[in-house]
């Protein structure tokens, strides 16, 4: 008996039916499901762990086993009532466009084996470039798993276009407020912590101009090589934009590569209160987007965009010799020579389709309704006399607490009443929402960027916050 992985057109047909139907089940009732799961290791453990079956059981089995216990134990991030982290709320044509590039498998690294697939992550790749007003036809960029890859890929040529080989003496600089990955990216590359200044923030949260200038004359004087500053446009926690004009600024009198994570508030571009705040967007050499974000793509796809193409494959093309026969011509990019991956999946197809289907306007219409969202929201907390903002609605992210005028709270007794209100709003499943912390103070953090969340569903959520604060404070009498 040779070993085979076939089943019959028949089965094949049948098996797939029931999975889109169950996905599109999904979508269909996102309303009447919770979006919070919480499990133990050890429940997860009786669940699920077991030694590799030698021998294997029907397939519709398995699937029922899956719906039954992997689904269900999964959190529901593109629910209306996901507020926290980044939400995923994803569409249905890419998440469709997904099974194809998947279900035919297709190479996405060189140009000869896929030609379409390189095609069309340049078409978006201009769709995008224009979008941000980077330069067409000389920039360039690539798609990565995420705004992490993306941000890394960035900084790997931003080292090597600044400092070539030696970057002994480099010095690269971010803010308190920008994004873990930075800092992960800069470890994978193999800087010595005295190579990294992370400055602190305003109240606003924003970079602190002053403070980065000092930082880099007083790195010259020491003899070393400031190289590159990570701005944020739109920070994870509260949406801040980095004073991009002034940045850009420093960084081009200084000759420091400009790199700015957009990876939250990038697509913010496509409304217009979110193009005035991220004005000077375009004056980076390289800007990382994350359309599995708030360009509403399921996951994977971040993306990087540089200024001069050329800056990618000057920093990733190797030649072996096993890929010589698949090097298209020049104008023909294999995209493995602009970043790390040489198998890479057809992550373009995802974000060519659902724009082609859904057409850039209902984009932009969703970005807007969701600052929009988050301003309401912001009314109406500060009508509230429980309420208190301590980051306004800014891209679509509000930082609030519960902290009722008239009682007199401590800090200390602010923050655990705080965090109770979110414990118990994930113990009782109705909606995902988490705390932060911001200037040292326990906070509430909404991210609104599911277009599917309404008034109604974040007035329902505060009712419950109520509801919850009252019980707490009930019980400390
Ligand atoms: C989410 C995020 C990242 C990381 O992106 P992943 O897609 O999660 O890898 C980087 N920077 C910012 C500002 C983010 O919000």
């Amino acid at each position: 008996m040779s070993a085979h992985f076939d089943l019959s057109l028949e089965e094949m047909k049948s098996y797939g039916y029931k999975i889109v139907d169950l996905i599109a089940e999904h979508w269909d009732t996102l309303n009447d499901k919770k979006p919070v799961t919480s499990a133990t290791r050890k429940e997860m453990d009786n669940l699920f762990l077991q030694e590799a079956p030698n021998t294997g059981m029907k397939a519709n089995e398995v699937l029922d086993f899956v719906m039954d216990n992997v689904i269900p134990n999964s959190t529901v991030i593109s629910h209306p009532k996901a507020y926290s982290f980044v939400p995923g709320p994803s569409n249905f044509i890419s998440t469709m466009a997904d099974s194809l590039a998947t279900g035919f498998n297709i190479f996405s690294g060189g140009w000869v084996a896929s030609p379409a697939a390189a095609e069309l992550e340049i078409v978006t790749m201009n769709w995008l470039l224009k979008m941000f007003n980077f330069p067409v036809e000389k920039g360039g960029g690539i798609f990565t798993s995420g705004g992490s890859m993306a941000n890394l890929t960035a900084l790997v040529t931003a080292r090597r276009i600044k400092c070539g080989d030696d970057f002994s003496k480099a010095v690269i600089y971010l803010s308190d407020q920008a994004h873990s990955s930075n800092i992960k990216a800069i470890r994978v590359l193999g800087f010595k912590k005295e190579q990294i200044r992370i400055l602190p923030t305003d109240i606003e949260f924003r970079i602190s101009i002053n403070k980065l200038k000092n930082a880099i004359a007083k790195d010259r004087l020491e003899g070393l090589q400031p190289f590159c500053f990570i701005a944020s446009a739109g920070t994870t926690n509260t949406g801040t934009v980095d004073p991009l004009h002034d940045i850009a600024d420093i960084c081009e009198e200084e000759n420091l590569w400009f790199h700015i994570d957009g990876a939250y508030g990038g697509a913010a571009i496509l409304s217009k209160k979110g193009a005035k705040a991220l004005r000077g967007i375009d004056r980076a050499d390289s800007l990382t987007v994350d359309p599995h974000k708030w360009f509403f793509q399921p996951y994977e796809i971040g993306c990087l965009l540089v200024k001069d193409a050329s800056w990618l494959s000057n920093t990733f093309s190797e030649k072996p010799e096993y890929l010589r026969d698949i090097e298209g011509n020049e104008s023909e990019i294999n995209f493995y020579d602009y970043g790390i991956q040489l198998t890479r999946r057809f992550r373009a197809l995802k974000f060519y389709m659902s724009i082609k289907t859904y057409g850039l306007d209902t984009f932009k219409e969703a970005v807007t309704y969701n600052i929009q969202l988050a301003d309401e929201v912001e009314k109406i907390l500060r009508k509230s006399r429980n309420w208190e903002i301590i980051s306004p609605a800014t891209l679509a992210v509000i930082n609030f607490r519960y902290n009722p005028i008239g009682l007199n709270l401590s800090e200390p007794e602010i923050d655990a009443l705080n965090q109770q209100i979110s414990k118990r709003m994930m113990e009782s499943k109705e909606a995902l929402l988490v705390t932060t912390i911001l200037n040292k103070q326990v906070v509430l953090r909404m991210c609104l960027i599911n277009p599917k969340t309404t008034i109604d569903h974040v007035k329902e959520t505060f009712l419950l916050c109520n509801k919850f604060a009252e019980e707490v404070l009930a019980e400390k009498k």
